[in-house]
């Protein structure tokens, strides 16, 4: 009953999407600055407004600090340095500019870089304060202690709404870790409750953030991607040295048993044989983030799932935990060292026996089909965030600090995303998707993926 009314769903989808493609606004040439401003959609007056400024290609950063200013008043200045995973070259002013003063309408700002220049200017618009969506201006952070953790929301959220059943989520997760890894709690937790998809839906800093909301194009994993950011909290507690990439995310996705869903991670690993997907594991270790996500941690998953097979928890557990780095820097010589001194074996020789290991593996076809949808959802998911709501794409994504935003009283940056008509279409069409695949539909999964790509290639087209 429900396909045919989606079939007509993306069609109609599609049509809305040719009609918006002239609303795309061009990006801004390479050649020149641009500014992000956030939080992200309208900007309203009260605000507390952060900038990103993004220099050109070629730019040589150092020594250089680029000052906001408004008329003659100096809101902010900030020198250049990498941002986020990807490491992207930006200059961050963090709410540099409080609006609470301001009447709607618009604003010029004069942005000079230091000490030679250019100056140039960008105008803001203000919409009046009493058009802020819901659930501002009440919203506000508040915080819940369980056993485990303390879990920070926004009221008014899905969170505030559902924040005692998360709690005793949390609190299972954690017991489950607590069990499994030996080691206690020695604080809680603190979780973070994000109204708004960021990245992959979960990350981990001085907080554990997790996306929390209706309706979330990545699904409703809560209690899986707890429990991976949980591992990571855990994993830290048991310690170590180098710690590789390649293992902390493995272990997460491995004692998760899945990565967003529960799954069978060797026949799923056997499958990236069959696609032609692996990645070879040496470029994995030195390379992993920007590898193709799912790929990379799936490979991970299971190749510790077969060394915890082959020699046992304790024996892996104590050669994890032995790892240290080498004076080239690579991850893949810190691990074949460890390899030769706890098992006698290089890292090539286990990736060898690793890969006989998968190839004796049957693969039902089910398992193949998740898999090869599951890696284009996300890529699709992906694709969208970097063509539509940038902010949230992981390798850049806008990470405020809650402690930092709790003391400031703002919400806006986890609350307010863009919220198009076109942002709406393909997040909806996404849910659809991500619903068809953990139903096991897998045909429609992949029309509702392609037409999402379609309408993608058709909202970026000539940017
Ligand atoms: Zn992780």
């Amino acid at each position: 009953m429900i396909a045919p009314m989606r079939r007509l769903v993306t069609v109609h989808f599609l049509l809305i999407a040719c009609l918006l493609a002239a609303c795309v606004a061009p990006i801004t040439p390479p050649e020149k600055f641009s500014v992000i401003t956030h939080p992200d959609g309208p900007l309203y007056a009260s605000d507390q407004v952060s900038f990103e400024v993004l220099p050109p290609s070629g730019f040589e950063s150092e020594g250089h600090e680029v000052q906001v200013s408004l008329d003659d008043r100096e809101l902010g200045r900030a020198g250049f340095g990498p941002y986020g995973v990807a490491g992207r070259t930006e200059a961050t002013l963090w709410w540099a500019w409080d609006t609470r003063d301001l009447q709607p309408g618009p604003e010029t700002l004069t942005f000079t870089i230091l000490p030679d220049g250019p100056t140039w200017q960008e105008t803001v618009t203000f919409h009046p304060q009493s058009g802020v969506p819901p659930p501002e201006p009440e919203a506000h952070w508040a915080v819940l202690t369980s056993d485990c953790c303390a879990l920070n929301y926004i009221t008014g959220t899905a969170a505030g709404r559902d924040i005692a059943s998360l709690a005793q989520v949390a609190d299972e997760q954690a017991a489950d870790l607590t069990a499994r890894m030996g080691k206690n709690l020695n604080e809680k937790i603190q979780v973070v409750f994000m109204p708004r998809v960021l990245g992959n839906g979960g990350f981990t800093g001085n907080a554990i953030y997790v996306s929390y909301l209706d309706s979330a194009y990545l699904g409703n994993a809560t209690a899986q991607v707890l429990h991976h950011e949980f591992v990571h909290w855990f994993d830290a507690l048991a310690g170590g040295d180098l710690r590789p990439t390649l293992f902390q995310e493995g272990l997460a996705v491995y004692l998760s048993g899945g990565h967003f869903k529960p799954e069978p991670l060797i026949p799923r690993a056997t499958t990236l044989l069959e696609l032609g997907w692996y990645i070879p594991l040496r470029t994995l270790a030195d390379d992993f983030y920007p590898q193709q996500h799912e790929i990379g941690y799936l490979e991970a998953a299971a190749l510790v799932e077969y060394l915890v097979e082959t020699y046992g928890w304790e024996a892996f557990d104590a050669f994890y935990r032995d790892i240290h780095a080498t004076p080239d820097g690579r991850d893949s010589q810190a691990i074949d060292a460890a390899l030769r001194k706890h098992f006698q074996i290089t890292f090539a020789e286990l990736e060898g026996s690793y890969l006989e290991f998968l190839r004796g593996q049957t693969v039902p076809s089910n398992v193949r089909d998740d898999l090869r949808l599951s890696v284009q959802f996300y890529d699709t998911v992906r694709r969208y965030q970097q063509a539509l709501d940038p902010s949230a794409y992981f390798m850049t994504a806008w990470l405020p600090d809650y402690m930092m935003m709790s003391q400031r009283g703002i919400v806006a940056d986890f609350l307010r995303h863009p919220s198009g008509v076109d942002n709406s279409l393909i997040e909806a069409m996404l849910v659809n998707a991500d619903h068809s695949l953990r139903a096991g539909e897998y045909n429609q999964a992949e029309r509702t993926l392609k037409g999402v790509n379609v309408l993608l290639a058709v909202l970026t087209a000539g940017k």
